[in-house]
């Protein structure tokens, strides 16, 4: 089972393109700072199984953040699943990637981008693209996507409705695309 907080479908802010990001409940790390402690419980939210849950998700990527997808007892199943029907993956986990193991460390090689180590306060810089401290790395495990898609953003924040954020890009010619897709 995967306990799972929350799934926004059609999000652009958690990675490049329309995105379904799924945030999972329960995380063992505890950093200071964590802007998300309510999901740090691992009491449930909803329970899903692995193809539950995979089949929520529409023909787009997935972005995996919490809480700590890794503290979930499936996620090495679920990612597994994801890989054979072709999902791309970004993951967001604040373990260290170079202390990790085990289920855990495999669980990170089947994802495309692993976004890692825990969030420092006193290392916060609001002006990373989805990292919120500069002790914070990305991986890249295949060439899915394109690294310049990762680079720092000026920021600027745009909520649209209930679903769409976008977060991090000040590109005139990206919302105009998003004005032709009709997704403002
Ligand atoms: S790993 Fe993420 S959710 Fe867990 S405490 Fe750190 S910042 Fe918060």
């Amino acid at each position: 089972m995967l306990n799972v907080y929350d799934i926004a479908f059609n999000s652009r802010i958690y990675g490049p393109d329309l995105r379904t990001v799924i945030w999972f409940q329960g995380c063992s790390i505890h950093c200071k700072g964590c802007i998300n402690q309510h999901l740090w419980s691992f009491d449930c939210k909803e329970y899903n199984t692995i193809n539950s849950l995979v089949d929520k998700i529409p023909n787009n990527d997935v972005t995996l953040l919490g809480g700590e997808p890794l503290d979930q007892r499936h996620i090495l199943e679920f990612l597994k699943e994801l890989k054979i029907r072709k999902i791309g993956v970004i993951l967001f986990t604040g373990y260290s990637l170079s202390e990790l193991q085990g289920s855990k460390l495999e669980c990170t090689r089947l994802c495309d981008v692993v976004i890692s180590e825990p969030f420092e306060i006193d290392k916060l810089n609001p002006k990373l693209y989805l990292r919120g401290s500069d002790n914070q790395i990305i991986t890249f495990n295949s060439d899915r996507y394109n690294p310049r898609d990762f680079e720092q953003h000026e920021s600027i924040e745009v909520i649209i409705g209930n679903q769409v954020e976008i977060h991090g890009r000040n590109n005139e010619e990206f919302l105009w695309k998003l004005l032709d897709e009709k997704v403002i």
